[in-house]
């Protein structure tokens, strides 16, 4: 053990598995966190479930990096999924794989995960204080001190874990690209990830409420296809949300400057033909019932009325008298519902940050500012990102893990 003092700014994911890596290693940790609560935003992860990690192989893993994904090789090999399981384990916390290769706590609890990280990062040289980071002092281009709200702690090297700008009640509320910047660190500009879209098209807030299951989900951006997968969407009063649409997000740049279109597919097991087909089926089982009172098996009620219109077909035809010319348009418009994309919510309702501390200045073998001696970097404030599936916590522990064995 090194006769060290190492602080670690944030008690979130990654700073309480960095105080972990570093609790046998040096003499004294100090975690400041500004809650008197640790790990607020991991208690709200996967709707209060946490998706803590994904059991995907690194080349997977990295495939769900949507930024920087070759910074990540080093800390993902320190400091795997496995480890993170692993971790849990040991601290009582038992876990089971869902779909997509996604782990939760066995308890669906994402309580547990956050005490078990708690459990993890204490230790008799370990102390918790509630207090509000302010800035890093340096002496020589060394870290030799936190300034606090409440006064200074001197320490040896200090590991930024302040996360990124969303959700700030939950405490992370871009402080850390403050200090950072002003010690010469580049920032590259935070922006919304996995966040809702805001669309134009005045229906969907009729739709509010509604969700649509095993639909297929395409953006496209100058005619060409950018983002298709197939999921789960929401309509919501602003435009559109859901696994889906969060996903597809992480692959805009700049919504709202630049065009986006975004096209569902709601019958996406069925090509037009086979579509048409199943219309034709179900107008023939309809009898003389109108439009509007016929596509109940194809559709959720609410988006019937929505359909119809947008196919420019009277609702109150009866079904005998529907032309081929007026189904075909149903069938396209099923196949092909568009929306354009104006923009996406504000930052602070992603649930990731993308952008952050540039990964230039960052040593990857060690998550040691370039720039700063005895400063390093951890979790959601380093400009890295993924994709839904217990892919970002692996960042922040991973991360976390890298600088708590190296300061
Ligand atoms: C609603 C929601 C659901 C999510 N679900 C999942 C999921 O299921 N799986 C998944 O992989 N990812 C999920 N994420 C993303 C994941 O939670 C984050 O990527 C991860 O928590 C980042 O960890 P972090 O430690 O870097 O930052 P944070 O968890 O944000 O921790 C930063 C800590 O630093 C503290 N802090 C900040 N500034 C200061 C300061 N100046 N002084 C003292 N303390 C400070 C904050 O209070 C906070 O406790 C979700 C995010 C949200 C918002």
């Amino acid at each position: 053990m090194e006769d060290r003092h190492v602080a670690v700014i944030g008690a979130g994911a990654a700073g309480l598995v960095a105080a972990y890596a570093l609790k046998d290693r040096v003499a004294k940790v100090t975690i400041i966190e500004r809650n008197s609560l640790p790990a607020r935003k991991v208690r709200i992860t996967g709707k209060g479930r946490c998706n803590i990690t994904n059991i995907a192989d690194t080349e997977e893993f990295m495939d769900n990096i949507t930024r920087n994904k070759r910074f990540m090789y080093s800390a993902f090999s320190k400091f795997s999924n496995y480890d993170v399981m692993a971790l849990m384990e040991d601290m009582g916390v038992a876990t089971k794989v869902e779909r997509g290769g996604r782990v939760f706590p066995a308890s669906d609890s994402a309580k547990d995960v956050a005490d078990a990280l708690v459990k993890a990062a204490s230790g008799d040289n370990v102390k918790f204080v509630t207090e509000r980071a302010i800035e890093i002092e340096l002496f020589n281009g060394q870290v030799t001190a936190v300034k606090t709200d409440k006064g200074r702690i001197e320490c040896d090297s200090v590991i930024l874990a302040t996360g990124g700008k969303s959700y700030p009640l939950t405490g992370s509320d871009g402080s850390g690209y403050r200090f950072a910047k002003k010690l010469g660190h580049t920032i590259i500009q935070p922006k919304p990830s996995l966040i809702p879209l805001v669309t134009k098209e005045k229906w969907v807030s009729e739709l509010m409420g509604l969700s649509l299951k095993n639909i297929a989900f395409s953006v496209f951006s100058d005619g060409k296809k950018v983002y298709s997968d197939f999921g789960e969407m929401l309509f919501t009063h602003f435009g559109i949300s859901g696994p889906v649409v969060l996903s597809a997000s992480a692959h805009l740049e700049d919504v709202g400057e630049k065009e986006y279109y975004a096209e569902i597919d709601l019958k996406p097991a069925l090509d037009e033909k086979q579509l048409d087909s199943r219309i034709l089926r179900d107008f023939e089982g309809a009898g003389k019932k109108h439009l509007i009172n016929a596509l109940d098996k194809l559709l959720p009620k609410a988006l019937i009325p929505v359909i119809i219109e947008l196919s420019d077909v009277p609702a109150h035809t009866e079904v005998t008298s529907v032309t081929r010319e007026q189904r075909l348009r149903l069938g396209q418009t099923i196949k092909k519902l568009g929306l354009k994309i104006t923009g996406t919510r504000p930052i602070e309702e992603a649930i990731v940050t993308k952008g952050g501390i540039s990964c230039s200045e960052i040593n990857p073998s060690t998550m040691e500012s370039k720039i700063v001696k005895g400063l390093y970097f951890a979790g959601e404030v380093i400009d890295v990102d993924a994709y839904t599936g217990g892919f970002n916590l692996q960042i922040a522990f991973s991360t976390g893990y890298l600088a708590g064995i190296n300061a």
